[in-house]
């Protein structure tokens, strides 16, 4: 069958579309959108099992579209959450009405044909017909007049290769900790070390103390630094603009300090970027957006992608109470005894120091999107279709999200979230996602009509 558009992908981004399309197009289009998640729409962030887990966005900023920021508010109300617009509702609520509201729309609009479609994409059939096919892990295969590529990212592969420890070693060594089961395999005295120290650790953590654990946590990462927190009562933005910031990184690096160091509250300067990171990214030359990721990510990501005040506040206390060992260093080599020891270079020093644990938990995060975690994108890159981004930052994409010269024969590829992050760099979180969903699915919009001239609605 040639789908009008085929979304490839499943999580919030593929939703997004999805919905935005329902909205734009003419009543009798037909969508597939193929996902091998279980959870469509829900993705990595949104199928969490535990409650607890809190978005790190506040409400007010999570509706799925931007003309109607009310819309998350408005379900958490409906549905007697006690959530304001300022506070982090649950994960688990995001994804419920993430579903509640694609449901709501397939409602209002019934001629329109919208397939969801459980596989995995592995490779391109190439453009026949004025159309692109996908072939799927189960031998199917289906084509459409435009393509919106929704992958998100891969999880991130240990930082070193543990294939060679026997397998009662290998068995204590969880390598994707979002599927929580591995829970319910951890002795409340066992000690964990969880590899990575970000937000992904932090949820681990706070899962863990949900299950009663009592033991001793360590924390390695390259620099050893955790998220930050929002402020409980946040200042307004300050009023910053980018078309006057340098655009040499160490100096763009310096003026932010300064302006930190003068402000009330430094989140008040980086809440100021938020909305303009994007034009800030497509300043920089290549070579200090190269610069940027090498000397200043780590510092950036615990300053912007900041976690709900009483999450830290709860993170604060375990870790006071000791039961939590936060180390800066490299990761050298594992070895398997009785237990895993763990050695590592510490930061800054020569010696090689050790730790001693019942569990290694791969909490490195998301990788930064690239081609290696998709056989999709490595056939369509093996194809001519897509080209990699230089700084591994996804495809290359135009300031329309859609893949250069793509629709010379009729076919338009377009990309959201992630894998427009060479583009874009801001382009993993909500506020961003939805702009980018809604702009694609005009531009579909703009090309049916175009080509049928005429309203079918
Ligand atoms: C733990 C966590 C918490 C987060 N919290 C927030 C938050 O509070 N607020 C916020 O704004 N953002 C948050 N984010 C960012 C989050 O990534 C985005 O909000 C959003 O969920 C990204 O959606 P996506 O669809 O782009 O990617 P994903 O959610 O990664 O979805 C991509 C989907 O595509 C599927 N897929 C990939 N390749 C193929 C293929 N070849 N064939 C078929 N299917 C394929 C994958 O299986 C996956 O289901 C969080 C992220 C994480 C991981």
């Amino acid at each position: 069958m040639v789908y009008d558009v085929v979304i490839v992908g499943a999580g919030f981004s593929a939703i997004a579309s999805v919905c935005n399309l329902i909205e734009l197009l003419p009543a009798s289009f037909s969508v597939a959108v193929v996902g091998d998640d279980p959870g469509f729409g829900r993705g990595t962030a949104y199928r969490t099992e535990l409650y607890l887990h809190r978005l790190n966005v506040p409400a007010g900023r999570m509706s799925l579209f931007a003309d109607r920021p009310d819309a998350f508010v408005d379900w958490l109300a409906e549905h007697k959450r006690p959530v304001g617009a300022g506070d982090f509702a649950s994960r688990q609520d995001y994804g419920l009405y993430v579903r509640d509201s694609l449901a709501g729309l397939l409602r209002r609009k019934p001629r329109c044909r919208v397939d969801f479609i459980k596989a995995k994409a592995t490779g391109c059939l190439g453009r026949y017909n004025a159309a692109l096919g996908f072939l799927f892990d189960n031998g199917n295969e289906i084509a459409g007049r435009n393509i919106v590529l929704c992958l998100g990212v891969g999880s991130a592969k240990l930082p070193i290769d543990l294939s060679g420890l026997p397998a009662l070693g290998a068995s204590h060594v969880v390598d994707n900790p979002w599927r929580l089961s591995w829970l319910g395999r951890v002795a409340s005295e066992d000690s964990v070390c969880i590899l990575g120290s970000g937000l992904t650790m932090i949820d681990q953590v706070l899962a863990l103390h949900a299950h009663g654990f009592k033991g001793h946590i360590d924390v390695i990462s390259r620099r050893g630094l955790a998220p930050l927190s929002h402020a409980r009562a946040p200042k307004p933005p300050a009023e910053l603009d980018v078309a006057t910031l340098p655009t040499r990184l160490s100096e763009l690096m310096g003026t932010l300090r300064r302006e930190s160091r003068c402000a009330d509250d430094w989140r008040s300067i980086m809440d100021s970027l938020r909305p303009q990171t994007q034009t800030l990214w497509q300043r920089l030359p290549l070579s200090e957006r190269s610069r940027f990721l090498r000397h200043a990510l780590p510092w950036w990501n615990i300053h912007r992608h900041r976690v709900a005040p009483d999450v830290f506040e709860r993170f604060e206390e375990i870790t006071r109470s000791g039961q939590i060992a936060l180390h800066a260093g490299y990761l050298l080599n594992v070895e398997a005894g009785d237990r895993l020891t763990l050695c590592y270079r510490a930061r800054g020093r020569r010696d090689v120091l050790s730790i001693q644990t019942d569990w290694i938990v791969n909490c490195t995060g998301m990788e930064r999107a690239g081609m290696a975690h998709s056989p999709l994108l490595r056939a369509m890159q093996h194809q001519g279709l897509i080209e990699a981004d230089p700084l591994g930052l996804g495809i290359i994409v135009d300031p329309r999200s859609r893949i250069p010269k793509t629709s010379e024969n009729g076919v338009s590829i377009y990309a959201v979230g992630a894998l427009t992050a060479g583009q874009f760099w801001e382009i993993t979180a909500v506020p961003d996602l939805r702009v980018q969903a809604r702009k694609v699915a005009e531009a579909i919009a703009k090309r049916r009509w175009a080509k049928s001239g005429q309203d079918d609605g």
